[in-house]
């Protein structure tokens, strides 16, 4: 029960990733701030979470309704411990049918959207704060048609170290983690993945399970002498 008494928002918490987290989280005492654009599925998920939840239905690319969300965290809890910046957005395209709008429709979710709950946790966290950008493999190494989300994500490592130095004299730390493959609907979406151009063994696909104990592991006071860190949770896929 590393959390009890602990509020954690976790954002995209209506499936995949998001879900499995914000149920660790349930599951070690914490009180879940479930965030989604999704409403109808962040109330499915918001079930699956033991213990105390808020669902918060918000467009993690807006400032507006990132700054409200917060608020009504705060409203309501009067504390706000782990922010985990997990929503996010992949699209397949060649670069040459990409044009500006595209790239926005990503940006503004994959980075854009975790800088705003940054700089919201820097606002209302107190020393002992915890952040974990929800980064991937792509940020390092990448492969074709999708240019703007290895873009985002390598970006969000560039954020999470200047977040870290920031947050260094706050007491906040901030840390990312880059998944690789994991069964989730953004890995089975993928029409590299479904036509089998791009092909996995059982062995190089995680469980949303596991990529969630390492969120919780850096969010944690075990992990308090971490900070900008980039911890890779891929099962060896870049070893190889
Ligand atoms: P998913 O598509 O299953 O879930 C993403 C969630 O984010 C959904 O619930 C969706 O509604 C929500 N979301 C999307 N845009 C949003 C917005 N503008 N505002 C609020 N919520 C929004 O994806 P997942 O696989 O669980 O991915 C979670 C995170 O993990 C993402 O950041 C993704 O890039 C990263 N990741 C996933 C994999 C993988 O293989 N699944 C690998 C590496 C990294």
């Amino acid at each position: 029960m590393r959390f009890s008494n602990q509020v954690v928002i976790v954002t995209g918490a209506a499936g995949g990733i998001g879900l499995a987290t914000a149920r660790r989280f349930g599951a070690e005492g914490a009180s879940v701030a479930l965030v989604d654009q999704d409403a109808k599925a962040l109330a499915a998920a918001a079930a699956q979470v033991r213990g105390d939840t808020l669902q918060v239905v918000c467009d993690v690319g807006d400032e507006g309704q990132v700054s409200a969300a917060v608020d009504r965290v705060m409203q309501r809890y009067r504390r706000l411990d782990v922010v985990v910046n997990n929503a996010g957005l992949m699209m397949f395209r060649p670069i040459e049918e990409l044009d500006g709008a595209q790239w926005n429709k990503i940006l503004r979710v994959d980075l854009l959207g975790a800088f705003y709950f940054v700089k919201q946790g820097f606002l209302h966290m107190r020393p002992g704060g915890a952040i974990v950008n929800v980064a991937s493999v792509h940020a390092l190494e990448t492969e074709p048609n999708v240019a703007p989300y290895a873009a985002a994500k390598a970006a969000l490592l560039s954020l999470t170290r200047s977040a870290a130095i920031e947050g260094i004299p706050k007491g906040i730390r901030v840390n990312a983690i880059l998944p690789g493959a994991v069964d989730t609907p953004m890995l089975w979406n993928n029409p590299q993945v479904k036509s089998g151009t791009e092909h996995l063994g059982p062995s190089e696909v995680g469980k949303p399970a596991q990529v969630a104990a390492a969120i919780a592991f850096l969010a944690s006071s075990d992990a308090a002498f971490i900070q900008g860190a980039s911890l890779l949770v891929d099962g060896g896929r870049l070893c190889q």
